[in-house]
């Protein structure tokens, strides 16, 4: 990139670089009319480091930059304009092309991720508020049939998975830490009250939340919960953690949920594709689980079932070992909800069943 014709300098100052190579530097008017960026912005570039001037005059005080830097200063509006923090733009604007391009590949990812998580929101909202405003919803055309089963595995010691399969409620956690299995069934029992179904009317978001909020686990103990209760004719979604959500319809297999873990936080930002994260060795790191103390909370969001859907929530023990195209088969070729279980947690044994597994089956049948 070089100055554009019809913005020479105003005002030029020459000056010995530290090469000895003589060069002309533009006053700060002139790199401003240059690089179109305000006074102020280039002021504030420099005290943060991201802009230093090429000279400073120690009488005055006066900046003045080399026609060098007109490049990096477009560079650093440019990442402005992108939304990214000045911290971050510090880091890419040092970087070599190549790197930087894969900075700001790898940034807008994560807004990518971030925006899907917020519209996620959004829509729950819109729903929620709708719904509060129409009268109380007496629809129960829809009922669940379904099964819950939970196994140690052929490794660990202990149980620290929960499944729960009852009434409105279908639900399971994975339990972690000392006292790991406390956790996970004290997550699902609090969901417990809700299980007979919640009005259509009800304040969803307030009661699910409320549910969960002060939960009480041992120090260091903490677990992760995936659970949906029938509200109405529909299914409210509560996620945290690796443990998943999906959905079996019309033959297709579909994860509803977004694993809170280091290696899908590395999928998002583009840095690992979806297979690498299978076998990454830190695929067990989670980012967000109960309790969840100043965080964000679980995600939440209405779900619209229909006669024929297949649901299946089940732990890591599940999921991170039997493959997801044989998950998918186990749902199709089975011919309930309990054979669906057995199926499963026969395939993950067949696996070496490393860890707990959790899982739960419910199918959506007309009432
Ligand atoms: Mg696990």
């Amino acid at each position: 990139m070089t100055l554009t014709q019809g913005q020479a300098p105003a005002s030029v100052a020459p000056e010995t670089t530290k090469e000895g190579r003589m060069t002309t530097l533009l006053s700060i008017g002139a790199f401003a009319r240059a690089t179109r960026l305000t006074l102020k912005a280039l002021r504030l570039y420099d005290e943060l480091g991201l802009l230093p001037p090429a000279r400073v005059d120690p009488a005055s005080g006066y900046r003045w930059y080399a026609p060098e830097q007109v490049e990096r200063a477009r560079l650093v509006a440019w990442l402005r304009r992108l939304g990214m923090p000045l911290a971050r733009i510090a880091e890419v604007a040092a970087l070599p092309p190549g790197a930087a391009a894969e900075a700001v590949a790898a940034y807008w990812a994560r807004v990518e991720a971030d925006t899907a998580a917020r519209r996620e929101l959004a829509t729950f909202l819109v729903d929620h508020l709708a719904e509060r405003g129409r009268p109380a919803m007496t629809d129960h055309t829809l009922a669940l049939r379904c099964a819950a089963r939970s196994d140690r595995g052929l490794v660990r010691e202990l149980n620290q998975d929960a499944a729960y399969a009852a009434g409105g409620l279908l639900a399971v956690a994975d339990g972690f830490g000392a006292g790991g299995e406390a956790a996970s069934a004290a997550a699902i029992d609090a969901l417990a009250p809700l299980a007979s179904g919640l009005p259509g009317g009800a304040d969803l978001l307030g009661a699910l939340e409320d549910a969960l909020t002060g939960l009480a686990v041992r120090e260091g103990a903490g677990t992760t919960l995936t659970a949906l209760v029938r509200s109405g004719s529909r299914l409210a979604l509560v996620h945290i953690g690796d443990t998943r959500a999906y959905l079996l319809r019309d033959g297709e297999l579909s994860q509803v949920t977004h694993d809170h873990s280091y290696v899908q936080s590395l999928v998002d930002e583009g840095r690992l594709s979806p297979e690498e994260a299978e076998s990454h060795p830190q695929r067990a790191l989670l980012l967000r689980a109960l309790p969840d103390a100043g965080g964000s909370g679980p995600d939440l969001s209405l779900q619209e079932p229909r006669p024929g859907d297949r649901y299946l929530l089940c732990s890591d023990g599940l999921s991170a070992i039997v493959p997801a195209a044989e998950l998918a088969d186990a749902l199709r070729a089975a011919a309930d909800p309990d054979a669906a279980v057995a199926a499963l947690v026969d395939r993950a044994l067949g696996y070496g069943a490393p860890d707990n597994i959790a899982c739960v089956v419910a199918d959506v049948v007309a009432a």
